[in-house]
């Protein structure tokens, strides 16, 4: 069956957020909760797949085909996506088969999985990568890695949109910037893209600082033909995208305990306490208003925070 474009534009909630550090330095708070937009496809990356999908189904495309790791969000969207509206998905995973609560669910959506051992996921940026499973999946729409590329970026302008129209709800005639964390930097660069030169977004790094990222998000303001955008991006990783240590879990328990709302380690945890470390050096005059965006990825939560609880790391 062709992909079809759903006609689905969740919506997400925007809600005040206060702790006592952003309290204390006179800042406040509010976050845009993609992890709310649907109970199975989460956050950001139903945003940055919206326009991957629309060029399937422009082109008539029988599927979905891309790649990503055994925890990884992006598949797990797509593959929900693929399960809920009815179009065919294909996981390409990087190393040997590996048994996570992400993969399982993956497999639950009937998204038909390749593991392609390590040599063969680095190949994924030679020229003719694509050929052979093109040839197996006659038809497939092939989707980058994490959904990103302008057309990602493009499905994340939406969230302007969706924070906006909430903002007098909260007594908000206006606001400073965006916080969010950042893989490749495609959603921050949606905001971009969307504030076209108005509120400065700033990226917390998710990832060590030699990925790339600030060429990636110039390159996607380049392919839009966007010149300027006011970005800035903040080291958050902690040591490395995977590293997670005492301080993080404690910060996000003792978070999620003051909020009622969850994070997960390796984005939202540490988006947060990165911005905690730059309120509380001052780094935003009093009387700010900032908005943090909730990116999702808690389907691996559970299982990732009971892995430290077992390790003796929470108590
Ligand atoms: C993928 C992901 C990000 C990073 O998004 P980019 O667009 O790659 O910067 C942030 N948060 C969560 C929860 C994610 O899954």
């Amino acid at each position: 069956m062709p992909v079809v474009l759903p006609d689905w534009s969740p919506d997400a909630p925007l809600q005040p957020l206060g702790f006592a550090w952003s309290a204390a330095a006179g800042i406040e708070l509010a976050v845009l909760r993609l992890d709310l937009i649907d109970p199975l496809i989460s956050g950001n990356k139903w945003f940055k797949l919206r326009h991957h999908l629309q060029a399937a189904a422009a082109a008539g495309a029988e599927g979905l085909i891309s790649l990503g790791g055994a925890h990884s969000n992006h598949l797990h969207a797509l593959a929900a996506a693929g399960r809920r509206f009815g179009f065919a998905t294909v996981g390409l995973l990087r190393g040997e088969p590996q048994d996570t609560p992400t993969v399982r669910d993956l497999q639950a959506f009937g998204m038909q999985l390749h593991w392609l051992g390590y040599g063969g996921y680095r190949a994924r940026h030679q020229a003719g990568f694509w050929e052979p499973w093109l040839a197996l999946y006659p038809g497939f729409s092939a989707v980058p890695e994490g959904g990103g590329g302008l057309p990602g970026a493009l499905g994340c302008a939406a969230l302007l949109t969706l924070a906006r129209r909430q903002l007098a709800g909260l007594g908000w005639d206006d606001y400073d910037g965006w916080w969010l964390a950042a893989g490749t930097g495609t959603t921050l660069a949606g905001l971009l893209l969307a504030e076209a030169g108005g509120h400065p977004v700033y990226g917390a790094l998710a990832v060590p600082a030699d990925h790339g990222v600030p060429q990636q998000v110039q390159a996607i303001l380049q392919a839009a033909g966007v010149t300027g955008g006011s970005f800035q991006l903040l080291e958050a990783c902690r040591g490395g995208f995977a590293a997670v240590d005492d301080e993080l879990l404690e910060f996000i328990v003792a978070s999620e305990a003051a909020s009622g709302f969850p994070l997960e380690p390796l984005y939202t945890g540490k988006a947060l306490m990165a911005l905690r470390g730059q309120v509380e050096a001052g780094y935003f005059a009093r009387g700010s208003r900032l908005l943090f965006v909730h990116t999702g990825g808690l389907q691996g939560r559970a299982a990732a925070m009971q892995r430290y609880q077992q390790a003796g790391r929470l108590g």
